[in-house]
């Protein structure tokens, strides 16, 4: 077990990330000065950080069986409160860094968007270089991974170039039904079986979210629609087919730029819903695989073959779709290198459009987190190379990366990253993840993200999870929406 102890409530979640992020697989205690009820819980640690802030300081200790290895200190008086936090986690990284041996790919930067700090710093009027430059000397991160922000950063900034982003808005619908519920899955999903005979009442609550978000929303422009989940396709085609004509009545679909559906389980996919699909105007849509190794499929509770996957993207090819997105996870339980290696194999076979990669995230709401004994045995492998062979395998299908993202518990503490051919990228992916744009979001789950003063800010309006509680209190959360919204809409007017 590994402690930190610390004499005042401050940057605490920061440090914890970090420490964590050099000690993935071990427990990690918070403690506080003067808690004499955890000093025996603290006799326990191997490895005992102590973070003491005195007299305009931070101190750093090091304890290792009781001894103190490290002794360091930075000032952080006169200093605001974003420089206080970045020097403590350059103290933190450097003497952890020293410590283990290891220096971590993203360095000290523990936040989900690493791109979105090179791409502030290149707006800021550095040139590549110095942003790398930046990048490396104050945040530690690798050549590789500073090279890839800022190759990232540039895409994208040529990918939202066209894109009026601050004036517009986008919207995410959610559909939180799936054929079965995946072991590592976090979000808000729920088995179709136990949930058919509420689809339609789901749809008709949504129809009134979306149709307060249109009327509020309509001297805005609607730049990208997003149908996730989830998975959309669970819907049945007359219920997709309600959900669109409703969708187009509604909203001016003229103007849309990116209209993407996730078309994500292969189980829930038919030629059916697929035609009733491209009567729209939906450009883009994902076919997920995550894996092309029976064994994990079967493990991981999809409940369809490596068959019915190479099925749905042909047939999804042959009804007309000219995007279709592949997502893959690395790091799946018992997934080897070469089990990755003929995933991406097969997935080039198919020749998809974009290919979004995730490092698995082990959420705390996950079945693989609640049952975590079950899985102990397994191994759980991402690293480096395994990244480098899904750049190669990208690049082999004529894929740059377009964006990039991190999350907290990720194998390998490495990232997610979206490659796509020319004109194939998915713009509502960028807008979220750089945080450039509203999202109105609709449905059980959904987090509306109102973005102000150019990012400066930004507020969320949640809906609530459960589906019966949202078809039920659908009035409540439409209300939530209608106060968030009237002061983002009022402030613009302002602007
Ligand atoms: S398909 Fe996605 S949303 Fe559905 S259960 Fe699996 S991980 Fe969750």
């Amino acid at each position: 077990m590994t402690g930190i102890e610390f004499n005042e409530r401050d940057f605490e979640y920061d440090v914890y990330t970090l420490v964590k992020a050099f000690y993935p697989r071990e427990e990690l205690r918070i403690f506080y000065e003067g808690e004499a009820e955890k000093e025996a819980e603290k006799k326990l640690c191997q490895t005992l950080l102590q973070v003491l802030y005195q007299e305009g300081k931070a101190s750093l200790f090091i304890y290792q069986a009781g001894q103190c290895s490290v002794s360091d200190a930075i000032a952080l008086d006169c200093v605001d409160r974003k420089t206080a936090k970045n020097r403590l986690k350059q103290m933190v990284y450097r003497n952890l860094a020293k410590l283990t041996g290891r220096e971590l790919p993203w360095g000290d930067l523990t936040g989900i968007r690493p791109t979105k700090i090179a791409m502030g710093l290149i707006e800021s009027g550095m040139s590549n270089a110095e942003a790398a430059d930046f990048m490396r000397k104050n945040y530690y991160t690798s050549n590789e991974k500073t090279a890839l922000a800022i190759t990232i950063a540039n895409r994208e900034r040529a990918l939202l170039a066209p894109v009026d982003y601050e004036n517009g808005y986008s919207l995410y619908i959610g559909i939180p039904f799936c054929p079965s519920i995946c072991l590592y899955c976090s979000f808000s999903s729920y088995p179709l079986e136990r949930w058919k005979d509420r689809v339609d009442e789901y749809l008709d609550a949504l129809f009134m979210e979306l149709d307060f978000i249109s009327e509020t929303m309509k001297n805005r422009r609607l730049d990208t629609i997003y149908i996730g989940g989830g998975t959309p396709t669970t819907l049945t085609p007359e219920q997709t087919e309600r959900l669109l004509t409703h969708i187009e009545r509604r909203f001016p679909l003229e103007q849309v730029k990116e209209f993407t559906i996730e078309a994500g389980r292969p189980d829930s996919i038919t030629r059916e819903k697929l035609e009733t699909v491209h009567r729209y105007p939906v450009t883009r849509i994902s076919v997920n695989p995550q894996t092309m190794n029976q064994r994990t499929l079967d493990l991981i509770g999809r409940k369809h073959s490596v068959e019915d996957i190479r099925e749905a993207f042909a047939l999804a090819r042959a009804t007309g779709f000219d995007n279709i997105n592949m997502d893959l996870i690395v790091g799946l339980p018992g997934e080897t290198k070469d089990d990755v290696s003929c995933t991406l194999k097969e997935v080039e076979k198919l020749a998809p459009d974009s290919l979004t990669v995730h490092s698995l995230a082990v959420k705390r709401a996950a079945r693989l987190n609640m049952f975590k004994e079950q899985y102990q045995e397994m191994t759980f492998e991402n690293n480096q190379e395994i990244m480098d062979m899904v750049q190669e395998c990208a690049r082999n299908m004529g894929m740059g990366p377009y964006y990039l993202y991190r999350q907290k518990n990720m194998t390998g503490n490495l990232e997610n990253v979206g490659y796509a051919r020319v004109d194939k990228a998915g713009i509502y992916n960028i807008l979220i993840m750089e945080e450039r744009q509203t999202i109105i979001a609709a449905g059980a789950g959904a987090s509306t993200k109102l973005v102000f003063d150019r990012g400066r800010r930004i507020e969320r309006v949640e809906n609530v999870k459960d589906v019966t509680h949202y078809i039920t209190r659908i009035d409540e959360m439409i209300e939530r929406k209608r106060m968030g919204i009237a002061t983002y809409l009022q402030e613009g007017e302002f602007r």
